[in-house]
């Protein structure tokens, strides 16, 4: 694989707390949370959700049978964020390395979180004694997973000095607002252009000030925006999810260029979500709403 200068963003699973296939889903998509991200020449993945699955099976037909370097980043442990992988194809592959990257829940680290999705009885296969070589790094908060310049390993630092000379620096944030652990946020920067992925958030009276500074100027914002504020306000406080004006009023306070509005509510068809995109541009004019195979280029200035 030759040197690349890339930083492109692509959504395999957009939607919220279950997969929803079917014909009024299919505009948007039915998968759950994952996002593919490269960038320079790495390749991360945010999330592990039904979307993975057809990523995994993209990532082994674009490499064709040559190492895969794979970096996964989990928010959280709840089903709709890990269910695609036990069934992520690379991870049977002897040629494939894999980092994850998640948080501390309940006193289980990321490897304790992960292993009994895919292992007996809740699994057939045992990913303990799968050919592909995994590393588990758990991340606390304002910790930073950096990449030096070339194909380095990643690394997970705590000082702003290290992150200097970073080539790919990921920054994370912890917020608790969603039941009953909380979510870890991520932040990765490349190039001088940087995308925020924030899923798994509800907000109250007020933005917190640490989250505004974390996505502080993002070109991307990628936010929960589960709700309408009408289904919001009606009955789903307290669900640990935002609805489009938490979304937009974020995207206005940290500053950031564009918004994407993600974890879609599982009930709501594709009309429904085109009228809360069209919503939301009223409030955040450069703002879409999550669609499966969506692509946006971080280095290519966007226009619309
Ligand atoms: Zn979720
Ligand atoms: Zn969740």
């Amino acid at each position: 694989m030759a040197d690349k200068r890339r930083f492109l963003v692509r959504f395999w699973g957009v939607r919220g707390s279950y997969p929803t296939p079917g014909l009024a889903t299919v505009r948007h998509g039915g998968n759950t949370s994952c996002i593919e991200v490269q960038v320079g020449p790495h390749t991360l993945i945010l999330d592990a959700g039904s979307g993975l699955i057809r990523l995994g099976d993209d990532l082994m037909r674009r490499t064709r049978g040559k190492p895969l370097h794979l970096s996964l980043l989990i928010t959280h442990a709840h089903g709709d964020h890990l269910n695609g992988f036990p069934f992520f194809s690379p991870l049977f592959e002897r040629s494939t390395t894999i980092d994850f990257f998640g948080p501390l829940l309940e006193g289980r680290n990321i490897e304790q979180l992960v292993t009994p999705i895919m292992s007996p009885p809740y699994f057939p296969v045992d990913i303990r004694k799968l050919p592909s070589q995994r590393a588990f790094h758990t991340i606390e908060d304002d910790q930073y997973i950096i990449w030096r310049n070339g194909y380095g390993k990643a690394e997970v630092v705590f000082d702003q000095d290290d992150i200097k000379d970073a080539e790919v620096c990921v920054y994370s944030k912890y917020t608790q607002s969603h039941p009953s652990n909380g979510a870890i946020h991520y932040r990765i920067e490349y190039a001088g252009r940087s995308v925020v992925y924030a899923t798994d958030v509800e907000w109250s009276e007020r933005y917190d000030p640490d989250f505004l500074a974390f996505a502080e100027g993002a070109d991307l914002l990628i936010h929960d925006a589960q709700y309408t504020t009408e289904d919001y306000l009606k009955a789903k406080q307290g669900f640990g999810h935002s609805n489009i004006e938490m979304a937009t009023g974020v995207a206005t306070a940290a500053g950031v260029h564009a918004l994407v509005l993600f974890h879609h509510e599982p009930t709501y068809d594709d009309a429904k979500l085109d009228a809360m995109e069209a919503e939301a541009q009223k409030q955040f004019t450069h703002t879409r709403s999550a669609c499966e195979g969506m692509e946006i280029d971080l280095l290519t200035p966007q226009t619309d």
